[in-house]
């Protein structure tokens, strides 16, 4: 199996001398191409920050986190944007759509920002529209839509232009328990049939059981796992 993330012993501290909060605490885990990963953990355990790491939007205090074969940690600063553009899809707990664009331009704004041509932009973007039953809604303005319909448009956004590894924060975090279950039964569709690679974190263990994978995370450190699939009692 391809390896796509992999966080080796990385701590993070903030604050300074006298005062100094271990955010995460020697923490480290793969994830192979293809996989969903959940991250669960109740509120402080070390989740955002985690996720601000592998996302290069914050720096490891010590440790090293390998992305699709690239140490991040010791990525200069000016190449750490072309790498996000390039291997990482994000999805946010309040969509973060532009308000100004409808779904199908709000999806398609990567894509055209790399200079992809239309007629390829329209085939990709139409198939993934597909998976997360967003066809209808892609004329619509952010306003128009159901939060969950945001939703699944801000996650076609993330996975159009194919990214190595998805983050998602809190996906549902903004959602009602219908709009919560058809998101997460899209991710379960774009992992199966697209072979997206999903890292989530989450603190609702309705959200996190969609994962394959769960991660339990406490006071900064992952203290359990559990394997889907994978009950002990019929081994
Ligand atoms: P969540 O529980 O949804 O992850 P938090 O309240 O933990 O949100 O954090 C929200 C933001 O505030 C994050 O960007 C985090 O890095 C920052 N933050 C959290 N705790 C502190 C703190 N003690 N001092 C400064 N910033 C903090
Ligand atoms: P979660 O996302 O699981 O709620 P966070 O990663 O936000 O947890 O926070 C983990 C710990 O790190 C908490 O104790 C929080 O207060 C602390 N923390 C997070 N960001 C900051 C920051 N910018 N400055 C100081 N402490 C922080």
């Amino acid at each position: 199996m391809q390896n796509i993330l992999q966080v080796d012993h990385i701590e993070k501290y903030f604050g300074n001398k006298g005062n100094i909060t271990k955010a995460l605490n020697d923490i480290s885990f793969k994830v192979d191409k293809g996989e969903f990963v959940g991250i669960m953990g109740p509120s402080g355990s070390g989740k955002t920050t985690l996720l601000n790491c592998i996302s290069t939007i914050d720096t490891v205090t010590t440790g090293h986190i390998t992305i699709n074969g690239k140490d991040i940690t010791t990525l200069k600063r000016r190449n750490l944007e072309k790498f996000r553009r390039d291997e990482l899809g994000f999805i946010f707990q309040d969509f973060n759509l532009l308000d100004t664009l409808t779904a199908y331009e709000n999806i398609a704004l990567a894509l055209s920002i790399q200079g992809e041509k239309p007629s390829k932009i329209q085939s990709n973007l139409q198939e993934i529209a597909e998976k997360l039953e967003i066809s209808s809604v892609l004329d619509k303005f952010p306003y128009e839509m159901s939060g969950g319909q945001e939703q699944r448009v801000a996650s076609a956004r993330a996975i159009v232009a194919n990214p190595s590894l998805v983050l998602a924060d809190e996906p549902t975090g903004a959602l009602d328990s219908k709009s919560s279950r058809l998101l997460l039964e899209s991710f379960e569709k774009l992992n199966k049939e697209l072979s997206t690679t999903i890292l989530m974190v989450t603190h609702d263990a309705f959200t996190a059981s969609y994962s394959n994978r769960i991660l339990f995370i406490k006071d900064g450190k992952i203290f359990n796992e559990l394997i889907k699939g994978n009950d002990s009692r019929k081994a």
